[in-house]
């Protein structure tokens, strides 16, 4: 049973917290709070997180927005990935020019993917917008950057994880991937995934989740726990589109991130 100073202590720990995190705003009240010790594990320097504590009803408006401070990360990409590198330019040069779907009528460019060939994260998205089908890359526009805040504040480096998208070309009018091009197009994704062996696929969004787990399940029902793709873990979350649109699924997402990080055995930044 909790008494009034174990909350009050629990509370100043989660202001602390999240406040080293560069959170521009808190969850609003009430949390649940689940456990109010310290994680067994608390004597560690690098341990975050002191208090446990699920939101249960929030109206937060920011929580993974990019802050001004330059991010911390203790998950750096490795420099000894050219085998798999190597790999990895294969399936790319298997897709050449491609022109296997009607997506690849209006590209600019197509978006291969991105990130550390042996990265224990892997983040898949649906398919490229306007500024990705620019620049080549995924996930460089306004959604991109809160992807990149959001894995920052996970403490990796965005070149430590792996980004990829179910389709290459981008579909026009940002309009989902239709069912024939996602066909053509998810066996480079699968190979893509059987080199890299993440330990973790994070999927954003309803598309990437449905296809890559097969099911017509809404991602609301689906994300904060885990499912299986082919061996690997995988947590669905919202995508950082949706996110830009709904603050306060942003929490929610945090949390899922949360999960993920504990189940690699790792924790957020202090
Ligand atoms: S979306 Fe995929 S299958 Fe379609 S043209 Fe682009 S690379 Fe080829």
């Amino acid at each position: 049973m909790l008494n009034k100073r174990d909350i009050y202590t629990a509370l100043i720990e989660v202001v602390r917290f999240y406040k080293r995190l560069d959170f521009d705003v808190l969850p609003s009240i009430p949390f649940e709070l689940t456990a109010v010790r310290p994680h067994p594990e608390a004597a560690q320097p690098r341990l975050m997180h002191p208090v446990q504590a699920t939101v249960v009803a929030s109206q937060p408006k920011d929580p993974i927005s990019p802050s001004q401070a330059a991010p911390q990360v203790i998950v750096k990409a490795s420099k000894l990935d050219s085998n798999r590198q190597d790999l990895l330019q294969d399936i790319r040069d298997e897709i050449g020019q491609c022109t296997r779907c009607k997506l690849h009528t209006g590209r600019k460019n197509i978006v291969f993917g991105e990130g550390a060939p042996y990265a224990r994260l892997m983040f898949i998205g649906e398919g490229p917008g306007a500024d990705e089908d620019i620049q080549g890359r995924p996930f460089v526009g306004r959604a991109g950057k809160l992807l990149t805040s959001l894995i920052n504040k996970m403490g990796f480096e965005r070149q430590a994880v792996y980004i990829a998208n179910i389709v290459k070309c981008r579909p026009p009018g940002n309009r989902d991937p239709e069912e024939d091009e996602m066909k053509g197009c998810i066996g480079f994704l699968e190979k893509q995934i059987a080199v890299i062996n993440p330990e973790i696929i994070v999927t954003l969004g309803s598309v990437s989740t449905r296809i890559l787990l097969k099911t017509d399940k809404r991602i609301s029902d689906l994300r904060g726990h885990f499912h299986e793709y082919r061996g690997i873990k995988v947590m669905p979350t919202f995508h950082p589109s949706y996110l830009l649109r709904n603050s306060s699924q942003k929490w929610t997402t945090w949390n899922d991130a949360l999960m993920v990080l504990k189940e690699l055995g790792l924790q957020p930044l202090e």
